[in-house]
């Protein structure tokens, strides 16, 4: 499942494409949303975001496009030509004279209007997005020092939208490796600069995997590691997918276990 970076890049694919423009076709997949596509036609898209690992498309009428891509959901976005070629389920379409956005296969779509999107099930429970512009150290520290969360779990926290929204599952090895803390550990056990630590760490890897297109790791060290030839699977994570490779901070080999049901992956020699 794609996580907040890989969702905002999309987002931003998708917006550059049709926002702003009219959309001169509008097409759902599902029968139940069928009759919102002539309605939504001729209407001018004004607005593409993501929140946590959803999509919202905002047109000119108030009427807000909801889409979770959940495990199976695929966008195609084409700036000219016709639709792409695939063997996959189109659920939505959406043509301007500028481009088109293709959605395959997710079944979670929703026309909302603005009080549903308020109320929405999936949205109203996120947390503040990692990567929306207000969203600063202060905004991530206050989440961290929340009284209510304190004996949550790091490895469980770490995976919920609630707690802060576009976190996942590579997110949670590589901010809990870069600051240094063990998943077992909960909020209230963490001191003033742990805290700090995982505020900062927690802000910074989403934001630079945005940037970079999945990069986690120290920067100079990917440049360095590309340029020696290593593989980019190898080079854009410092902990992730590394099980029995050696921590680029202290040399003990990272191991892998499970984690909330997910694959973690952890070195002792530094995440104590
Ligand atoms: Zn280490």
């Amino acid at each position: 499942m794609p996580e907040g970076p890989e969702v905002h890049r999309q987002a931003d694919q998708i917006r550059d494409a049709i926002a702003g423009e009219v959309a001169r076709h509008v097409y759902f997949g599902q029968p139940r949303l069928r009759a919102a596509g002539p309605a939504l036609t001729g209407q001018r898209v004004l607005a593409v975001r993501a929140a946590g690992k959803a999509f919202l498309i905002e047109f000119e009428d108030a009427r807000t496009v909801y889409v979770h891509l959940q495990l199976y959901g695929k966008w195609l976005v084409r700036k000219r030509g016709g639709p792409p070629k695939t063997s996959r389920t189109l659920r939505l379409q959406i043509d301007t004279d500028q481009g088109s956005a293709f959605l395959y296969s997710a079944s979670e779509i929703a026309v909302l209007d603005p009080e549903e999107v308020a109320e929405h099930g999936y949205l109203s429970k996120l947390g503040p997005d990692l990567l929306a512009p207000e969203t600063d150290l202060e905004t991530v520290l206050a989440r961290i020092r929340d009284p209510e969360l304190g004996r949550r779990r790091l490895g469980n926290l770490y995976l919920d939208q609630g707690f802060l929204a576009g976190l996942g599952n590579y997110l949670r090895t590589e901010i809990l490796h870069e600051a240094r803390l063990h998943p077992d550990w909960r909020l209230c056990d963490l001191d003033g600069w742990e805290s700090r630590r995982l505020a900062k760490a927690t802000l910074a890897l989403p934001q630079r995997s945005y940037e970079t297109g999945g990069i986690t790791n120290d920067l100079a060290r990917a440049a360095r590691l590309k340029a020696e030839g290593v593989k980019r699977r190898a080079y854009r994570w410092q902990a992730f997918a590394r099980a029995g490779k050696p921590c680029y901070r202290c040399g003990a080999e990272i191991e892998r276990c499970e984690d909330a049901g997910r694959r973690l992956y952890i070195c002792y020699g530094c995440q104590e």
